[in-house]
């Protein structure tokens, strides 16, 4: 295997997600390169010349301890002789077991019943579909309707895009799509002259207040990303939103769905976002980094009261999910393998280190006249660029790849989310190269 071959061989039989193709087989200047990938360890990957990247986004998001991580890998070698997968319906293994329990209990016990699926996507439909469903069951069959924010992104299956606010995933296939009302971001960035961002946050509850007031009799649940709204922009918002959602989601029988597909784990400081509001949402979505990035799962975690209004002798009032992959004892065991390693490893503190020496890393990039809105919350950084390019995201990528760094702005907003195992140095390299790339972009 080569290079060259891999790349051939992928460009006609392989079509990548998110992507225009023509733009891979382009030869010409504007062509995106594609990268194939011989081998991963730490936050390296590296190409079969053993030309390397530095993964700066943790492989779209799902990376938390590494690229081949000794533990993760062990602990699935031994799953691997135990037992693979077993049907979920009727039959039950440990490695479920344990991760529903883990998980239960880093809710307090306040979210202690766990459905799988495999994908971020489906873990939104399910919670989607167990709001709508639990309320039918309470007789509240007026309930069926959905409340996102502006720039939410939830997925991007048909159920899913329903409530993703994100024109260029939605747009096109909006005929198909039945969607949601969107009320106010609460953003930081949308201060107005004066404003903090707990201003914001309190204007962007007013609005969510008022479309309550008028529709919350048709409204099954308010699904929110906590705290940073990623793909449209790593938008991000002071928790008092969330505590105000929170209020009135109790005030007016809305459930509230925290999408903690992109943030959880660890991502924003806590091992959940919505923990710094000191709150608890209806429906919990996790996914991406729950497996330590090692396979496809996800999952919804729910409260007593929602699992109650399914419990019932009628199979029509169960909840109607069915999905061949569901809880997947490999993908379990990854995960309890990654929780594993936020508890020997007091992750949760480190990080906490780590985080502040990233924004020291990146602070002469912050401080470019070039550069707006610099922003940090844990482990995600980000800041836009005033620039009137359409092509400038594609610019810094290309230039980044060629110094060693993965990093795929959106639009004009560059961010970076590594993963927990970065050293201190590649925080500086990485930070170094972004502003090289960054320059080159500009030019
Ligand atoms: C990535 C993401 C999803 C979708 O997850 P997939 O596994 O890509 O379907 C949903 N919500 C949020 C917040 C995400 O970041």
């Amino acid at each position: 295997m080569n290079n060259a071959d891999l790349l051939a061989r992928s460009l006609a039989a392989v079509w990548h997600p998110c992507t225009q193709m023509k733009q891979h087989a382009n030869a010409d200047a504007g062509a995106l390169p594609l990268i194939p990938i011989a081998s991963g360890n730490g936050v390296w990957l590296r190409d079969f010349d053993d030309r390397r990247y530095l993964d700066g986004i943790s492989s779209w998001w799902v990376n938390l301890f590494g690229h081949a991580n000794p533990r993760i890998n062990a602990a699935l070698r031994a799953q691997l002789d135990e037992l693979e997968h077993v049907i979920l319906a009727g039959f039950t293994h440990a490695p479920v077991v344990e991760l529903s329990e883990r998980l239960g209990k880093l809710t307090d016990g306040a979210l202690g019943h766990c459905f799988y699926a495999s994908d971020g996507a489906s873990a939104t439909e399910i919670a989607l579909k167990m709001s709508f469903h639990a309320w039918r069951n309470r007789g509240r069959t007026e309930k069926r309707e959905f409340l996102c924010l502006e720039g939410s992104y939830h997925g991007e299956t048909v159920g899913a895009l329903a409530v993703t606010d994100v024109a260029i995933f939605k747009d096109a296939y909006a005929p198909l799509i039945r969607a949601a009302a969107t009320v106010p971001t609460p953003d930081a960035r949308r201060a107005e002259a004066g404003e903090t961002p707990v201003d914001v946050a309190r204007r962007a509850a007013a609005a969510l207040e008022r479309h309550l007031e008028k529709h919350h009799d048709s409204i099954a649940a308010l699904i929110v990303e906590p705290l940073i709204q990623c793909a449209s922009g790593m938008a991000m918002y002071d928790p008092e939103y969330l505590r105000l959602a929170r209020a009135l989601c109790d005030r007016y029988e809305v459930h509230l769905i925290c999408d903690e597909i992109a943030v959880g784990c660890g991502r924003t400081g806590t091992f959940f976002a919505h923990e710094q509001a000191g709150i608890r949402p209806d429906f919990l979505c996790l996914s991406k980094g729950i497996s330590g990035g090692y396979l496809p799962l996800s999952v919804v975690l729910t409260t007593d009261a929602v699992y109650g209004a399914f419990y019932d002798d009628a199979t029509t009032r169960g909840f109607l999910h069915s999905h061949s992959y569901t809880g997947n004892a490999l993908a379990c065991r990854a995960a309890l393998a990654t929780l594993d390693i936020f508890e020997e490893d007091g992750v949760l503190a480190a990080n906490r280190a780590l985080a502040a020496h990233l924004g020291q890393s990146l602070a002469p990039l912050a401080a470019h006249p070039r550069v707006r809105h610099f922003r940090q919350r844990g482990m995600i950084a980000a800041f836009d660029v005033a620039i009137d390019d359409p092509h400038f995201s594609r610019k810094f990528y290309r230039a980044a790849l060629a110094r060693e760094i993965l990093l795929r702005p959106i639009g004009t907003t560059v961010y970076v989310m590594p993963p927990y195992v970065i050293g201190r140095d590649e925080c500086d390299f990485l930070a170094q190269r972004a502003g090289e790339a960054l320059e080159a972009a500009l030019r």
